[in-house]
């Protein structure tokens, strides 16, 4: 197998960025090389001291003057919600019973799950996302098309099929049992094959009995290094809705946590309005918050108060993510655009090395596979990257007023999408190129 020596301008982050001023942070080489074997960075570091490792036959893909970045990570996207994206007029609840529900009982249907995960696939690779954390529809062939599709282009996914027996139509419930069948031999056939995770993925506590949340707990005991993936406090009527149906719950966190379902492993979706106890807990348990900035706008759920959240006494970690279909877009320069809006509303702004931390190393070590993925550290995962600045002609334009590498990030963000996406390599092998489009 021939191995890819690529050059352009690297950047990488080994930290939190305090400030725009705060290079210690990061690494960043003007003239970078990263040398590719067997799916992983061999190499990394300036292009003249990686072409002095790299063998006689390899390939050289010169990509300057763009810049080389880890692949962007999404924490939290649905994708049998292809079809649902850009529906019109609703809040959570009415969302979810007028469009989503429906859509979602076509999966019982494996060919059309097997055609939206090649799509789905597709469109976050086109955008620069190489690793999503997918909830799939109730049916286990959503779950089985998705894996089989991600694994056949060998990309680091989570994934889970949704877990919901209660409180929505027919053709998108299971049952407790089934449920809990259904997780497990998912597990076994996926967990761990080639580069693919499961997740266990009750959908949200409305849409789980009682007993069905006691199976989801007893499959995080059973498989301790397994997600969790599940919605939380998302907007004020679920969460009355849920209080409802958990009278002797202390909060909406709380009936998570009396099931065993907090953990450094799980992901909770949105976590707009927590109150301080419910912060504390999820701080507590080492839980992540995952904020999904285009959804919540989109579906008028709140704002996210990611500085608060990230710097209170008890910080939670925090996530990023599309929310795919709430969300609107599957770009994730287009998800921190509207990101640095939400932070602004809050009344803080967010710098742009914050935000590419997130998008790569920050969203890695929220999913706990930052030793595999989200830097450009020797013997990471090759999944990189191309971003061109000078895209469009806007950007272009814009570009000839950029001086610093902090202006151009910002740029990026503010004016990119997938245009800005030159090429994608998934595990060292070239996906955007590839694609027919
Ligand atoms: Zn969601």
């Amino acid at each position: 197998m021939i191995s890819p020596l690529l050059r352009g301008r690297t950047l990488s982050f080994l930290r939190w960025p305090e400030t725009v001023d705060d290079h210690p942070a990061w690494r960043y080489e003007e003239d970078g090389g990263l040398l590719i074997r067997d799916g992983r960075i061999a190499a990394a570091g300036t292009y003249a001291e990686v072409e002095k490792k790299a063998d006689e036959g390899a390939k050289k893909i010169d990509h300057r003057p763009h810049l080389l970045l880890p692949g962007f990570i999404d924490a939290h996207a649905h994708f049998p919600q292809m079809q649902v994206i850009a529906s019109h007029g609703a809040e959570l609840l009415d969302w979810l019973n007028t469009y989503t529900f429906p859509e979602e009982t076509k999966f019982q249907n494996a060919q059309h799950g097997r055609r939206i995960a090649r799509l789905f696939l597709d469109e976050v690779v086109r955008h620069g996302t190489t690793t999503v954390a997918a909830y799939c529809s109730v049916h286990r062939e959503s779950a089985e098309a998705f894996f089989a599709e991600s694994h056949d282009r060998n990309m680091l996914n989570i994934a889970g099929k949704v877990m919901m027996d209660r409180n929505a139509p027919e053709g998108v419930l299971d049952t407790a049992q089934s449920a809990y069948d259904d997780s497990k031999a998912l597990i076994a056939d996926w967990h761990g094959k080639g580069r693919q995770h499961y997740a266990i993925t009750p959908r949200f506590a409305i849409t789980s009995s009682h007993e069905q949340l006691e199976m989801a707990g007893a499959l995080c005991r059973e498989y301790p290094d397994l997600h969790m993936q599940t919605h939380l406090s998302e907007n004020h009527a679920e969460i009355a809705f849920t209080l409802q149906l958990h009278p002797k719950a202390r909060d909406y966190t709380d009936v998570y946590e009396h099931y065993g379902l907090l953990g450094r492993k799980s992901l909770f979706g949105h976590c707009i309005h927590l109150s301080e106890r419910e912060a504390d807990s999820l701080s507590d348990s080492g839980s992540v918050v995952v904020f999904c900035p285009t959804s919540n706008l989109f579906l008028g759920s709140g704002l996210f108060d990611y500085q608060r959240y990230r710097t209170r006494d008890k910080a939670l970690r925090i996530a990023a993510a599309t929310d795919v279909g709430g969300g609107t877009n599957y770009s994730m320069l287009r998800t921190m655009d509207e990101g640095y809006k939400v932070i602004a509303l809050n009344g803080e702004k967010l710098n742009p090395f914050q935000s590419f931390w997130q998008l790569t190393r920050g969203n890695a070590e929220a999913l706990s596979v930052v030793e595999r993925i989200g830097t450009l550290d020797q013997g990471s995962d090759a999944d990189i990257i191309v971003l061109d600045a000078r895209a469009t002609p806007a950007m272009r334009l814009r570009m000839e007023t950029a001086d610093t590498l902090a202006e151009e990030l910002f740029m990026l963000q503010t004016l990119g999408d997938d245009r800005a996406v030159r090429e994608v390599y998934v595990a060292g092998r070239a996906a955007k190129s590839d694609m027919a489009v």
